[in-house]
């Protein structure tokens, strides 16, 4: 009777919870991990920051699960902590965690690129520019998404996409790459926004396989209308593919700044689906490779791989080692405040050990890369 009882319990409160709280994964394609060594210089000439969207730690442990206990990401030698809440709220959203990364600022939800005023504050991406050097952004989801937008725009909410690609043209910024591209379907003056482009003199390209026509000049690879599929909906190797074509086009004596975002790891944990996590997360972690090799080869490029907040609330329950599998179980399909690891690699990186606000990557980077802000 009493077990009975712990039955119906259990089935009233999964049924109110409204989403399916635990589900498991199991990988069957690995890749191979390198030991990849930072290092050991001074000199800072490149900044390459990036952004896992709801990364928290056990998104990344069942990631090493699901590849053999192996993640490109254990090559960081300095690993620290980034406390994530915004000016008004405990559990921050995407926009403001990436304006606190972007502007040093702590603001509200849905804020991009401005401080708790609604006042521009000047972003890391901007001050690079000022600095000499050249810049880019890559994301998985649209490039007008409230994370690569926060280091670009200046919005007082992260909904207003047409507004936010018209910022993009504002800023001579030298690469992006993602989806949203239906954004810049948009004029000004009499002027649509893809033509503007054209006339400063970007190469405007549509689909992620004409990338490699593209071998020097400024880059507008706009290759989704929207926001471009999830891994287990077959993205490919769109996020490696446009990496690569980023680091070819912004290398140069001056050195770059380059934020690239694995942006749908968030997605699988709203969505409450461990498989979809995970992938997402394997996809991430294998650029982060690419990455981390092209820093070891260049020994002058800062690489800090960190999250805006966790997401899903997600707790590993059970597993299987042999057969890589992952039973994860999520508490809520929203974000979470819990702190989210910050890994760093490359001259710089021993800024990042630690636990600090995630305005702290602001200046950590900025003070790594002796930038100069006026
Ligand atoms: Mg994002
Ligand atoms: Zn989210």
């Amino acid at each position: 009777m009493r077990a009975l009882l712990l039955i119906l319990l259990l089935s009233v409160s999964g049924s109110t919870m409204g989403f399916q709280a635990q589900n498991e994964y199991t990988n069957t394609s690995f890749y191979d991990v390198p030991e990849i060594k930072s290092p050991g210089g001074k000199k800072v000439k490149n900044i390459i920051l990036m952004i896992g969207d709801g990364m928290g730690v056990a998104q990344v442990q069942a990631a090493f699960i699901a590849n053999n206990g192996q993640l490109n990401i254990q090559n960081c030698p300095v690993t620290g902590f980034s406390k994530t809440s915004s000016s008004d709220n405990l559990t921050t959203d995407s926009a403001a965690a990436a304006t606190s990364m972007a502007c040093g600022v702590k603001t509200y939800n849905g804020a991009i690129g401005v401080d708790e005023n609604g006042n521009s504050v000047k972003t890391i991406l901007e001050i690079a520019i000022q600095n000499g050097m050249k810049t880019g952004l890559v994301a998985t989801c649209k490039i007008t998404h409230a994370t690569p937008a926060s280091f670009i725009a200046h919005e007082l909410t992260r909904d207003r996409y047409k507004e936010i690609a018209k910022d993009f043209l504002d800023t001579p910024i030298d690469v992006f790459i993602g989806g949203g591209r239906s954004d810049f379907d948009t004029a000004t003056n009499g002027v649509k926004l893809l033509d503007q482009l054209v006339q400063k003199k970007y190469a405007v390209v549509t689909d992620i396989d004409s990338l490699q026509y593209i071998s020097s000049g400024k880059l507008a690879g706009l290759i989704h209308e929207n926001n471009q599929p999830n891994m287990l909906n077959g993205r490919g190797d769109m996020l490696s593919i446009a990496t690569k074509k980023a680091l070819e086009l912004l290398d140069n004596k001056k050195g770059f700044f380059l934020m690239i975002e694995g942006s749908q790891i968030d997605w699988g944990g709203h969505a409450n689906e461990t498989g979809f996590v995970i992938e997402e997360m394997l996809d991430f972690d294998k650029v982060i490779g690419e990455v981390l090799a092209f820093a070891a080869n260049d020994k002058e490029t800062l690489v800090v791989i960190t999250a805006d907040h966790e997401t899903g609330g997600l707790t590993i329950v059970n597993g299987e080692k042999k057969e890589p599998t992952v039973v994860g179980n999520f508490s809520t399909a929203s974000h979470t405040p819990v702190m989210v690891p910050v890994y760093a690699f490359g001259p710089g990186s021993e800024l990042f050990n630690g636990i600090y606000e995630n305005t702290d990557i602001y200046f950590k980077m900025i003070k790594a890369g002796n930038l100069k802000t006026d």
